[in-house]
């Protein structure tokens, strides 16, 4: 058994629907979701959009594999309405990295372990410089240690604040 951390996220549609949906999508096929955040709205990170992103962190106790885990989240995606294909043209036609969605879901921790494969990189490689997915995380599990540098959710979240601030001033 292990303790998942995945970070929820859309801004497409009904969002606040949508995460209901995966949530208990999650809760059937992953495992049982044993605490949830709030959801948090943020501007869209890295692109333009009309509409905001809302996120949302959840604690997962699973028995799948980390590459488990991903396929069913993956699958949970397209069951939910997210279309890749439609996603990449728009990004060929708009030049944009990144482009809306109704629902992206990834994984922050799985447990302590520390994967660099192909397809998974876990814990999620721009966790420490996202605050759209700290602030939630922080909210369900702000002592989780990340297993490569040591440091606390906690610790992350105030690191990225700081350097922000020295950023402004
Ligand atoms: P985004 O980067 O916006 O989350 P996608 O959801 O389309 O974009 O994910 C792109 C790819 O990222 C996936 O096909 C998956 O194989 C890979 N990936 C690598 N590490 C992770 C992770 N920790 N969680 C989710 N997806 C991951
Ligand atoms: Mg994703």
């Amino acid at each position: 058994m292990a303790r998942v951390a995945l970070l929820l996220g859309g801004n497409r549609g009904d969002v606040k629907r949508t995460l209901q949906q995966a949530q208990q999508l999650i809760n059937e096929r992953v495992g049982a979701v044993m605490r949830c955040s709030n959801r948090y709205e943020s501007l869209p990170w890295g692109f333009e959009d009309e509409q905001t992103f809302f996120n949302q962190a959840l604690e997962v106790s699973t028995d799948l594999s980390p590459i488990e885990v991903l396929d069913t989240i993956q699958q949970i995606e397209l069951d939910l309405g997210r279309d890749r294909a439609a996603e990449a043209q728009e990004k060929a036609a708009t030049g944009a990295c990144y482009v809306g969605r109704p629902i992206d879901i990834d994984i922050l921790f799985y447990g302590a372990e520390v994967i660099h494969s192909e397809r998974l990189v876990v814990p999620h490689p721009h966790l420490p410089e996202r605050e759209f997915a700290l602030v939630p995380l922080h909210e369900i599990m702000r002592q989780m240690v990340h297993p490569e540098t040591g440091q606390t959710v906690a610790e992350m979240l105030s690191a990225l604040r700081t350097r922000e601030a020295n950023k402004q001033a």
